[in-house]
């Protein structure tokens, strides 16, 4: 069989990680699999059932229940399921990506989601973007990208994309939000948000868009000799 192509893309909330990958995955014909959103519906589940997010012992007692799935529509993206049902649009919920954030630093969550990402690696091309991909998931992805930009710049970003779709949220929250976030997955022991050594580091601050998804589509490019 032909060797998948594997791009893994990480870093920190609000770096643009998912516009880029949605891009370079149709730009080349790769699937987009987005892991934040498979951590979001654990955090959603979590959310629902009254469990707190940082209780190890019962988050972990409640993922036998849970049946999480994955799925492309013929848009090309990705839609999650839990139980069932399609909870594509609840898991975007601001207060769903602190849940979401405390219950990946527990490491029963990670092992339990991990198959289903290497599954996609094996059976499509990818580009996976999340904290970990280089580093656990996918050591031997065939380029892996550390997409970067300072916190000012990514909780901008982020507070636009959130006013775009109606939420009421204002700058500092959001904010505040990404620094929860960037000492929670840059801290915790299971799976830190770091670059993977053989990565390349493109820090977004002072690009727009455009230029950082050419970036990233000349080193896929390069790498893969598309
Ligand atoms: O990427 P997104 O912001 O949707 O991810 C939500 C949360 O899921 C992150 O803050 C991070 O804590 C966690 N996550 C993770 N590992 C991944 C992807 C996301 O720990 N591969």
């Amino acid at each position: 069989m032909e060797e998948r192509i594997s791009v893994a893309l990480d870093g920190p909330s609000g770096a643009g990680k998912s516009t880029i990958a949605r891009a370079i995955a149709r730009r080349f014909g790769f699937v987009y699999v987005d892991t934040g959103a498979i951590y979001r519906t654990v955090g959603l589940a979590a959310w629902r059932r009254g469990v707190p997010p940082r209780d190890r012992e019962r988050v972990a007692s409640m993922l036998p229940e849970l049946d999480i799935a994955l799925r492309h529509g013929t848009d090309g993206l990705q839609r999650m399921y839990l139980n069932g049902e399609d909870v594509t649009e609840q898991i975007r919920q601001p207060e769903i990506s602190l849940y979401a954030s405390d219950v990946s630093a527990i490491p029963a969550v990670r092992a339990f989601l991990m198959d289903m990402q290497r599954d996609m690696a094996r059976r499509y091309d990818v580009v996976m973007d999340g904290r970990d991909i280089g580093t656990v998931v996918l050591p031997s992805a065939g380029l892996k990208v550390f997409l970067t930009a300072a916190p000012e710049v990514r909780a901008e970003r982020r507070f636009r994309e959130l006013r775009e779709k109606g939420t009421g949220v204002t700058l500092e929250e959001v904010f505040r939000d990404i620094q929860y976030r960037d000492e929670n997955d840059s801290s915790r022991s299971a799976a830190p948000l770091r670059p993977a050594e053989d990565a390349v580091i493109l820090d977004t601050s002072a690009l727009d868009f455009q230029a950082s998804c050419e970036a990233v589509a000349r080193l896929v490019e390069e790498k893969f000799g598309l």
